[in-house]
């Protein structure tokens, strides 16, 4: 998954960046290797091994569904069983169904837990202060951003000078605001060093336990593993870069393929530019004049018709898009190619959705020329093809 990082106050691109999630069970492996507490408990691909691990661990045990989306408590990804048998019964409904719209392939089966608390507990990099920072609640078990919105008081964050790591106050400072007795001071001291040292040991971007439970017999157990790496690191560790792009969305997996630079949001405003300078300059520009992007594609410089047509296909089938803004400053790039991608991708996939056009540079009389035959005008100021983007996508949107 691509995530775009936009910064409140200026509203403005600063970059982005990809993310390589892992599963729970996976995460739980690693955690647990470097000897933090998990439920004990094994991976089941089918009800009757969901049943067998249910036997082994003694019951009750919980049943969790793998996938990447979280919150799956709240969308019944997580059950519990009394017996094996119901381990099994359960094992069947989960392995059966979505979660959030990911397909359910593998169910962690573990031990039932008696908590007494749940906490939150995450290490992960801000990015505004270049630090790695520690980020704890006393109200763990619901989501982090939900908490954050409702409860903002209610997060402590530790900052790390990243030239010495890890040190120990920070544990005693954890305790403090998780209220928990000094005498778990070196549990939590283990924990939150472990946690540096996956961080630094995986190029990870999150290392985040929520909850952190505090057993109903004193301990600390880490009950839910999620761990981000940062997929730039990933030549640096041949073992995960495997598992790079099993996260993608259908249309990140297909730009992919094309080798086109594609990043996937959340707006509604499918955009197409050639050059990473003029693509950022575009998201800027749209989120100033208040609009949102679907996503980006940059073509590269020098994109024949044939790529424009497979660029342009690829969003005008994508369901959020509500309208295509094309900006293309001609060099390399030719814009009567450009043009004729486009009206060409029209043609095959049947589709129409309002398209804005910006050309500028080589062969824009002919591109335009080419546009305007299928009722296509083309802006040659960026401003302009913008504000009419997303006064469009507004259009559309009221509309429906
Ligand atoms: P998420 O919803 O995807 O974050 O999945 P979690 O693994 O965090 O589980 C969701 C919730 O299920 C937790 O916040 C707990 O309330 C509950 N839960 C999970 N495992 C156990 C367990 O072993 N014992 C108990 N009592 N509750 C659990
Ligand atoms: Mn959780």
């Amino acid at each position: 998954m691509l995530k775009l990082i936009i910064s409140p106050p200026a509203r403005r691109t600063i970059f982005w960046y990809a993310e390589m999630k892992l599963y729970e069970f996976e995460g739980r492996e690693i955690v647990a290797s470097y000897g933090i507490p998990v439920p004990r408990g094994n991976v089941a691909s089918s009800p009757e091994e969901a049943e067998r691990i249910a036997r082994e661990l003694g019951v009750p045990v919980v049943l969790k569904a793998q996938v990447l989306v979280g919150g799956r408590g709240l969308a019944g990804g997580v059950k519990f069983a009394d017996t094996p048998e119901q381990a099994k019964a359960v094992a069947a409904e989960l392995l059966s169904k979505s979660v959030r719209g990911e397909k359910v392939d593998k169910i962690l089966v573990v031990e039932k837990v008696c908590i007494s608390k749940e906490l939150y507990i995450s290490l992960t990099v801000d990015r505004a202060a270049r630090k790695p920072v520690y980020i704890v609640s006393e109200m763990g078990g619901v989501e982090i951003e939900d908490l954050a919105r409702k409860h903002p008081e209610k997060i402590h964050r530790i900052y790390v000078d990243p030239m010495v790591g890890y040190t120990d106050y920070m544990a005693r400072e954890t305790l403090k605001v998780l209220n928990l007795p000094w005498s778990l001071l070196p549990e939590v001291a283990k924990l939150m060093s472990a946690m540096h040292r996956i961080m630094i040991d995986y190029d990870a971007e999150l290392v985040e336990f929520n909850p952190l439970a505090l057993t109903c017999d004193g301990r600390l157990v880490a009950l839910d593993v999620k761990i981000i790496i940062d997929d730039n690191a990933l030549f640096r560790h041949p073992d995960l870069q495997k598992l790079y792009g099993r996260d993608m969305t259908e249309y990140e997996r297909r730009a992919k393929e094309l080798g086109f630079s594609y990043v996937e949001l959340d707006g509604d405003i499918g955009v197409i530019c050639n050059g990473a300078g003029l693509t950022m300059a575009t998201m800027d520009s749209i989120l100033y004049y208040g609009g949102r992007p679907a996503n980006f594609l940059d073509l590269g410089g020098g994109a024949s018709s044939e790529r424009v047509k497979e660029a342009a296909k690829l969003m005008l089938t994508h369901p959020r898009v509500k309208v295509l803004l094309v900006n293309i400053f001609g060099g390399i790039t030719r814009c009567d190619e450009v043009a004729k991608g486009v009206v060409e991708a029209i043609k095959e996939v049947g589709i129409s959705k309002p398209i804005v056009v910006r050309m500028l540079g080589t062969n824009e009389e002919e591109g335009r020329r080419i546009l305007a035959e299928h009722g296509i005008s083309a802006y040659s100021e960026m401003d302009e093809a913008v504000r009419r983007a997303v006064e469009i996508a507004k259009q559309v949107s009221s509309a429906t």
